[in-house]
């Protein structure tokens, strides 16, 4: 998901004047994941832990165990003096999905319960997400399924400017390439960065 060359965002042509986006509420893009995964990082599980009154590291482990699943990551890096950037790949965590139509348990009556405490890629849809605003093609093939992206594709909705865009563009490959770091310096074991996960969560 974010295979960055660099620590510049891309952002297509098409955006460089600004997107428009309104969320409709939905309620489609916390379903039917069949082509893709609501990643968690550290400061979204910690955020989600405390919205939900989770304590400690056995009610953390119930939380995991009914609400996340490993789910596989990567990260385009050059190290310092090396001569290529290549790419790392390792585990973090998503949401469990549940049901025939793959639904976030959070979602009720097509409304986040978890609103205020949502995941960082929940609240920076669609231009926090790097793979949507450096690819037009994708951003049209997530139109199809939200009727918001579909709009700003009409220059409907809520203007974000370049600038702002950059900016959640920039905090979605920051909080990444943290994750990448913390995952790096564990010898990207991802049950030294939580030490609350069942073992059996990795199959
Ligand atoms: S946390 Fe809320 S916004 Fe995010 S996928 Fe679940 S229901 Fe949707
Ligand atoms: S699919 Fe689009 S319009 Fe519907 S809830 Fe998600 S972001 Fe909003």
């Amino acid at each position: 998901m974010n295979d960055l060359a660099s620590h510049t965002i891309q952002l297509a042509k098409k955006f460089e004047n600004g997107v428009y986006f309104t969320c409709e509420m939905c309620g489609s893009c916390c379903q039917g994941f069949k082509e893709g995964e609501v990643y968690l990082y550290q400061d979204d599980i910690k955020k989600l832990a405390k919205h939900l009154n989770v304590k400690g590291n056995s009610e953390l482990r119930e939380f995991a165990k009914k609400y996340l699943k490993v789910v596989s990551d990567s990260f385009f890096w050059k190290e310092p003096g090396a001569t290529r950037a290549k790419t790392y790949r390792y585990k973090t965590l998503g949401f469990k999905f549940i049901g025939d139509d793959e639904h976030c348990q959070f979602l009720k009556d097509n409304e986040c319960t978890v609103h205020e405490a949502r995941p960082f890629q929940c609240r920076a849809f669609p231009i926090g997400w790097n793979m949507l605003i450096n690819s037009v093609k994708n951003f049209i093939d997530y139109s199809k399924k939200c009727p918001a992206l579909h709009n700003s594709l009409e220059n409907k909705g809520k203007y974000y400017s370049k600038e702002e865009i950059l900016k959640w563009a920039s905090e979605e490959y920051e909080i990444e390439k943290t994750f990448f770091f913390t995952m790096k310096k564990n010898d990207f074991n991802i049950f030294k960065v939580y030490s609350f996960l069942p073992k059996d969560m990795v199959s």
